[in-house]
């Protein structure tokens, strides 16, 4: 029957079929009866449709030419052992560890190839073929009344080596393996186990490549083949029991839980999920399949103890009572359960395509219930409003991108309408968005937590396919635009994202290029304070400049202890890197003593020990903007014992268009021995003003402490202390000195000729200055190590102001003096800073930041502003700006603003439309008679008490300055319950709660 005449067919059944009984299956959901025509269409339109038809066919061309009665005795059963390796270290029984310079990993150094050599596997290295045993002609002797293998009927004899036929023979069992594996000195190899393993994979996916080129032909003969195989399945399955691998030390990927059906409980996730779809795909032809009921029949006259099946419906029956069915249960039991999204994803393919009222809506119920799949506890408790998960690293912090299918999934089931992920969950659509919440200069990724390599200049981007999921089901721009950002800008890498089962697959394209955002992007700084990172940066991308201070998670599996860290990423080049991932994780000792330490961080370490965690910091004040920026973020709940001020501030002033510099002043109040560290990404400093004498021996932890010496926290000290070798130590009474750092290009990323360098001048006096050597993990070579420098203030309960300017620069540094200046005339409490930077154009700036807002003078400059900026040139006043303050002046130059913030309390807030979250505040934020307009697109920060900092970015103002509009990012924080979700939510943000806006003022910049 050709194409054309199966879709006529097909198309009369299907009406005939939707007429049928009331209440069980009558069509496929997942790939419908509708797409698979789209599919034709489409073959019939474009040469891609074509192509990827070709390669679905391809594929499923060896299967396809096989006889259904092979296919039915490729799926192995209950009895065969199975395992998924042969053995770690024990090598080839003949060539010994020779075999280990195979160049491929692990188990991938046994080759397998069933029709060629069954029931064996050959050493890639010598070629051997093991075992030395028929095991296939001891397996057909051992089937049972329904071709299982029975191993207590299987005949014993068979177990021998060919070549040494004759029972006395000294070799006669050499290499022999009944299952159990064949002992090669004190090891046991499981070969057969071994195959298979293999031989389980390849009739999983044998299922999914038969489907696949059925939905892409809709040609009978591959759903019939894949019926045949999803009908073996079926009566096999029943007998599944995993607690016979486990017991016998085996395991194919059950993540030490011993639980799982045919594979471990992690695997098996994606066994359920593939023979589901297929079973749903090939539904509709299934049904009228009477040559595979003749074909059950034929081999239930070899096995009479197979089910009777009379008709199609039976065989749907089977396949759904004895696979389907037992899927579900199974991922109730945890047996079959994998990482965040897969679990949800296999119960959900399997009662989507099971279709039976009743069960498969107690079925999906079960994904929504907090002790079952936690979809509500994972996309409300568990993912910031900004997109990541909880987890800081930006590479773990995308596992909820993996419950994307799981919303799809449910959107192809109509029939179920208590749940919808995307209209139910506001925080997905910012899992689509997630990269940008730590994305800086449009192309890089900080090494945050446990991620990437120290230096690595790249990014994570969002899969495109993923995105386009999130664009059909929003259609917003922002994600438009985040497709054509992974996409790179290049309409071609879209192309090959259209979808085969469209009706109309240009469309989307079409839809896309209208919204092409406009090159080159301009940027904006963010503060992401659901995730917790405020990033500065310059404007344009081309030579941009970023600074960010992070104060996300520090609790959980991958962060690092590095509240308030800061990052500088300037000249294409990471000036100040983050160490990354780990060279190992688990307990590897550096990881812990110093990798993930506060001490290899650019913050603050205090009482000598490591920051305890918590969720996030709290932003005290956040300004973007062109010329001038400043985020002041504090540490938030307290991450030291002892210490009441941990805060920091970060301004980053551009001096051209290429060039910008961060001023940087960390507060400390409590605690002891306040070490202020920053690290470069050179392995050759040089310093100025700087006397410092060389420790002959030893590490920071002493002269007799060796290097990396285990210093058991806190009793015996910082863990970090001994990580940090080749020590200099100098009381710096000076308070003016830089060191600079010649950066070295590891990543070989760079051009020839680059010479990226950052210059930290030192600007307030310290007990000590130390300079020492701290390596990075040594995921490149064994020399990768930078300088960092150890500013410390000693003693009990001290106070501390560390003020630092940071000058990224390339070739020549633009800084030609940058000095402290003395602040007087403060009407307020608290710690202010102010910097003077004289740039080698002759221009100085003036840069004066407070730890609250008040009055202050420096260096001729007054102002009652938080954060004040002035640039001289030539005498002349060229710009200015002032944060949260109402006046600056400078001689004759005065720049004012009607206010210094507005300030008001929380009235209460209303979450009911997820595109559209509202504070009402009181009084109305217009009441000082500023207008609406210029308060959009300002911050308003929420001194709040829930985990996460509320600082969002103003939409709309409303109702006469009462109602404030905060767009699609959510209030809502967390479940009061997480064990019962009818409590009903936390807010980020509650009444009664004090609220600020900063206002600024700014000329020139
Ligand atoms: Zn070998
Ligand atoms: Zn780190």
């Amino acid at each position: 029957m050709g194409i054309r005449a199966a879709i006529v067919v097909l198309v009369v059944l299907y009406l005939v079929l939707t007429c049928g009984g009331a209440g069980a299956k009558t069509a496929s959901h997942i790939v419908t009866a509708q797409m698979r025509q789209n599919a034709l269409a489409n073959v019939e339109k474009y040469d891609w449709a074509k192509t990827q038809q070709q390669r679905a066919v391809g594929a499923a061309a060896a299967l396809a030419a096989m006889s259904d009665e092979e296919l039915w005795r490729m799926v192995p059963s209950q009895w065969v052992p199975r395992n998924c390796g042969v053995h770690q270290t024990a090598g080839c029984p003949n060539c010994g560890q020779e075999f280990f310079k195979v160049r491929e990993v692990s188990y991938n150094r046994w080759a397998y190839n069933s029709k060629e050599h069954p029931w064996k596997l050959q050493c890639k290295n010598c070629k051997t073929l093991f075992p030395a045993n028929d095991y296939g002609a001891y397996y057909e002797s051992g089937l049972d009344g329904r071709g299982e293998f029975d191993p207590e009927k299987a005949d014993k004899s068979l177990l021998f080596n060919p070549e040494h036929p004759e029972p006395n023979d000294p070799d006669h069992l050499k290499w022999v393996d009944d299952g159990f594996g064949l002992k090669y000195g004190d090891d046991t190899l499981t070969f057969i186990a071994h195959y298979a393993y293999w031989r389980w994979t390849e009739c999983i996916r044998a299922v999914s490549l038969l489907t696949n080129a059925y939905a892409l032909t809709s040609d009978p003969l591959y759903a019939h083949k894949a019926g045949v195989l999803l009908a073996r399945f079926a009566d096999i399955y029943p007998n599944i029991d995993y607690s016979f691998v486990a017991k016998n030390g085996w395991g194919i990927s059950d993540g030490g839980s011993r639980k799982g059906m045919i594979q471990g409980r992690i695997w098996e996730t994606s066994t359920a999920s593939t023979l589901s779809e297929g079973y749903d795909t090939i539904y509709e032809y299934l049904m009228t399949d009477q040559e595979l009921v003749d074909f059950a029949a034929q081999m239930r006259e070899q096995y009479p103890g197979l089910p009777e099946i009379a008709d199609p419906t039976a065989i749907a029956r089977h396949i759904e009572d004895d696979l389907l069915t037992l899927f579900c249960e199974a991922v109730i039991a945890q047996n079959i359960a994998g990482n965040v999204g897969s679990t949800q994803r296999a119960m959900a393919h399997a009662a989507i395509a099971l279709d039976r009222p009743e069960a498969t809506e107690r079925y999906l119920d079960w994904l929504f219930e907090p002790a079952g799949g936690m979809i509500p506890t994972i996309l409300v408790d568990l993912v910031s409003r900004d997109g990541p998960s909880f987890e800081a690293a930006p590479g773990y912090s995308r596992a909820p991108n993996s419950l994307v299918p799981v919303a799809d999934l449910l959107r192809s089931y109509p029939a179920y309408t208590k749940q919808d992920i995307y209209r139910d969950y506001p925080k997905l659509k910012w899992v689509f968005m997630s990269t940008t919440a730590y994305r800086c200069l449009n192309e890089v990724t900080p090494a945050l937590g446990d991620s990437s390599k120290a230096q690595h200049y790249n990014q994570v981007t969002q899969p495109i396919d993923l995105l386009i999921s999130g664009f059909r089901a929003y259609g917003t721009d922002d994600i438009a635009h985040e497709i054509w950002h992974s996409a790179g800008h290049d309409q071609s890498k879209l192309e090959a994202f259209v979808d085969i089962f469209d009706a109309d697959p240009q469309a989307l394209i079409d839809d896309l290029v209208a919204r092409k955002p406009e090159l080159p992007i301009r940027l904006e700084s963010v503060n992401s304070s659901g995730y917790g990172i405020a990033v500065l940066q310059s404007e344009a991308t081309e030579g941009g400049r970023a600074a960010y201070i992070s104060y996300g998670r520090t609790c959980g599996s991958h962060p690092h202890k590095d509240r308030l860290n800061i990052g500088i990423l300037a000249k294409q080049f990471v000036m100040n890197p983050d160490l990354g991932y780990p060279e190992f994780t688990g307990s590897w000792p550096k990881r812990h003593a110093w990798t993930n330490h506060t001490m290899s961080h650019n913050t603050v370490t205090v009482n000598d020990r490591k920051q305890s965690c918590n969720w996030s910091g709290k932003t005290e004040l956040f300004e973007g903007g062109d010329t001038a920026r400043i985020a002041i973020i504090d540490g938030g709940p307290p991450v030291y014992e002892g210490v009441t001020t941990y805060r920091r501030a970060l301004s980053l002033v551009d001096v051209s268009d290429t060039d910008s510099y961060a001023v940087d002043v960390f507060w400390v109040r409590g605690g002891n021995n306040h070490r202020m560290v920053n690290n470069g990404a050179g392995q050759e400093i040089e310093t100025h003003n700087l006397a410092v004498t060389k420790q002959p021996t030893g590490t920071f932890a002493g002269p007799d402490v060796p290097y990396a010496a285990k210093i058991a926290e806190p009793d015996e000290g910082c863990a970090a202390f001994s990580y940090l070798r080749d020590v200099s130590r100098g009381n710096a009474t000076a308070n003016s000195c830089w060191i600079d750092w010649d950066g070295v290009d590891l990543e070989g990323t760079m051009t020839e000729g680059r010479d990226p360098h950052l210059r930290l001048h030192c600007l307030s006096p310290v007990d000590e200055l130390a300079l020492a050597i701290g390596e990075a993990p040594h995921h490149r070579y064994q020399d990768d190590y930078y300088w960092y420098v150890i500013r410390s203030n000693l003693g009990e309960g001290v106070q501390s102001q560390f003020v630092s300017v940071l000058e990224p620069y390339e070739a020549a540094p633009f800084i030609a003096a940058a000095e402290p200046l003395q602040v007087t005339g403060r009407n307020v409490d608290g710690f202010a800073s102010a910097v003077r930077v004289t740039l080698t154009n002759g221009r100085t700036d003036t840069v004066l930041i407070a730890e609250n807002p008040g009055e202050m003078e420096a260096g001729g400059v007054a102002t009652d502003a938080q954060y004040a900026f002035v640039r001289v040139e030539n005498g002349v006043v060229t710009a200015a700006k002032l944060v949260r303050g109402t006046y600056l002046r400078l001689g004759d130059y005065e720049l004012t603003a009607p206010a210094a913030h507005i300030s008001g309390t929380v009235a209460g807030i209303d979450t009911s439309d997820w595109r559209d979250n509202l504070i009402t505040v009181d009084p109305p934020v217009t009441a000082s008679g500023i207008a609406p307009e210029a308060l959009v697109g300002r911050h308003i920060i929420v001194r709040n008490g829930a985990r996460s900092d509320a600082c969002y970015v103003i939409r709309d103002i409303r109702d006469g300055g009462r109602v404030i509009s905060v767009g699609d990012k959510t209030l809502i924080e967390q479940f009061a319950d997480p064990q019962d979700y009818s409590k009903g939510y936390l807010y980020t943000v509650s009444a009664g709660e004090e609220f600020v806006i900063p206002l600024s003022a700014e000329s020139g910049v």
